[in-house]
C-alpha cells in the first residue's frame, strides 16, 4: 500500500491533535466480548439515545469480523475530558486515509456528544460521530491493559476516568 506517513508519524499526530499517549498495536490484540454490550443494555442510561451506541453501533460479532479486515490499529489514551476523543479520531481517521491508509476507521470512548439530542435517524455530522470501542463489544480494560496501559475501575467520583480511543488502521 502506498502510505505517505508512517504508523509512528500517525501516533505523532494524535499528540498533536490532542491524545495523551498514542501506541501501534495489534489488530488482533483489540478484545472483543459478548458481555460489554450487555453492560450498555443494562445499565447505561444512554442505551438507545445515540446513533452511535447500541443497539444501532456494530454488535460484537460484526466487530469481530471488521477487525478481522485489519493487522494495525492505533490505541489512543486521553486525559479526563471524554468529550474531545470524538473530535481526535475523527482528525486523525481523516490524517491517516489522506495518507493513504483508505480503509482506516476510527473508534471512541462514551456516548456521541456532537447534538445536544440525537434524532435516531439520519446523523446530522457523518464526518465526526463514531462508536464507542465499548459500544461495539470491545474490552477496553484488557485491551488497553494488554497494550501495556494503565487502567483501573473508577471507584468513586473523586477519581479520574482515564478515556482510550482506537483508530484501525491497515
Ligand atoms: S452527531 Fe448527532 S445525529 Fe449523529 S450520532 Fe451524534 S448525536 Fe446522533
Amino acid at each position: 500500500m502506498a502510505v505517505s506517513k508512517s504508523l509512528e508519524e500517525l501516533c505523532e499526530i494524535a499528540i498533536r491533535l490532542g491524545a495523551a499517549e498514542a501506541k501501534v498495536i495489534k489488530a488482533g490484540d483489540v478484545v472483543v466480548r459478548d458481555w460489554v454490550r450487555l453492560k450498555c443494555q443494562y445499565g447505561c442510561d444512554g442505551y438507545g439515545k445515540r446513533l452511535t451506541c447500541p443497539p444501532y453501533s456494530p454488535t460484537p460479532e460484526q466487530m469481530r469480523r471488521v477487525l478481522s479486515g485489519y493487522n494495525s490499529a492505533i490505541l489512543l489514551r486521553f486525559e479526563p475530558g471524554w468529550e474531545k476523543v470524538h473530535r481526535v479520531v475523527a482528525s486523525l481517521e481523516r490524517e491517516a486515509f489522506l495518507s493513504g491508509y483508505y480503509s482506516a476507521f476510527g473508534l471512541t470512548s462514551g456516548p456521541c456528544p456532537l447534538c445536544k439530542e440525537c434524532n435516531l435517524k439520519n446523523c446530522v455530522h457523518p464526518e465526526l460521530a463514531r462508536p464507542s470501542m465499548e459500544a461495539c463489544g470491545i474490552d477496553v480494560y484488557a485491551t488497553a491493559r494488554g497494550a501495556g496501559f494503565k487502567i483501573d475501575v473508577v471507584k468513586t467520583r473523586r477519581e479520574k476516568p482515564r478515556y482510550f480511543g482506537l483508530l484501525l488502521v491497515t
